[in-house]
């Protein structure tokens, strides 16, 4: 399928690796010309080159935390007028309700709520007065099924979504639609984290943890960052313009709900 997106541009955020990397993978795939960012230089610098030469778009690396003003003001004034926008950065830490401080949801609230409106703010007038704009936002599973741990992300993604739920609705008839991609489990480098982390907490191997995480989800693996940048790239295609205000969840299945 023709994606009609060759000659588009593109800022994908936190896009070194994970789930980021997968959306601008596949978004170069389909003939766009990009821009991403991440703190490290190194992975950054390596994910463009790679990309660059695979699909052979232009891809412009800024070394910036999308998470400060400073940070965004590097990548769009880096970006110029931009066609498509994938919000992401990492995610809050694990913890316990009694333990969260005002500083803690701040922070949170900051990195993933507040950082992409921040960013849609900034692009959605130039995508209206140009009729057609598309954005992705990467939330998570915990925006439906939420999870106990992850107080700070449910609470700060809850807010994205609402934020998104409304804004959707305003722009979509100036050709721009606003959507949420919802990762369940992906194989990323946190996945393998957290296996490290079974493994050493209940004296098994990795493989054995891994197992034990496959074995809850249907799908019986962990998503890949290929799958999830292919449905990105579809939510950014022309095909996708009556897809307005989704919350999207690829998961595998692993959680039990049906809307
Ligand atoms: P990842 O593999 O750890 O990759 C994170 C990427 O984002 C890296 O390129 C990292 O590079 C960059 N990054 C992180 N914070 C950043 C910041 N403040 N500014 C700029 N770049 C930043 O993470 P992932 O698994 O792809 O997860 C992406 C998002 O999806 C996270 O919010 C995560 O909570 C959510 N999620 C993931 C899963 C999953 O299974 N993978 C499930 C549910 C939700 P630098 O470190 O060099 O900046």
């Amino acid at each position: 399928m023709d994606l009609g997106l060759r000659g588009r541009k593109a800022i994908v955020c936190a896009a070194s690796k994970g789930l980021g990397r997968g959306c601008a993978e596949a978004l170069a795939e389909a003939g766009v010309d990009l821009v991403i960012c991440a703190r490290g230089e190194e992975a950054l610098q390596a994910t463009a080159k790679g990309i660059a030469a695979d699909w052979g778009v232009d891809v412009t690396p800024v070394v910036a935390d999308i998470t400060t003003e400073a940070g965004r003001a590097d990548v769009l004034a880096a970006a110029g007028e931009v066609d498509i926008l994938v919000t992401n950065a990492g995610g809050p830490p694990p913890g316990l309700w009694s333990e969260w401080s005002r500083e803690d949801f701040i922070k949170a609230l900051d990195a993933n709520m507040l950082t992409p409106i921040a960013l849609i703010q900034a692009v959605l007038p130039g995508m209206m007065a140009r009729g057609w704009g598309r954005v992705v936002n990467i939330t998570s599973v915990s925006v439906r099924a939420p999870i106990g741990v992850l107080g700070l992300s449910n609470s700060a993604r809850a807010g994205l979504t609402g934020f998104v739920a409304g804004t959707a609705r305003q722009v979509a008839g100036s050709g721009v639609t606003i959507n949420n991609l919802l990762p369940g489990m992906h194989a990323t480098d946190r996945a393998e984290a957290l296996d490290k982390g079974a493994a050493r907490a209940q004296n098994i191997s990795e493989e054995e943890a891994r197992a034990a995480r496959w074995a809850t989800i249907p799908a019986g693996r962990y998503g890949t960052r290929q799958e999830f940048g292919a449905a990105c790239a579809f939510l950014c295609s022309q095909h996708a313009g009556f897809i307005v205000g989704q919350n999207i969840l690829l998961d595998g299945g692993a959680s039990n709900i049906t809307i």
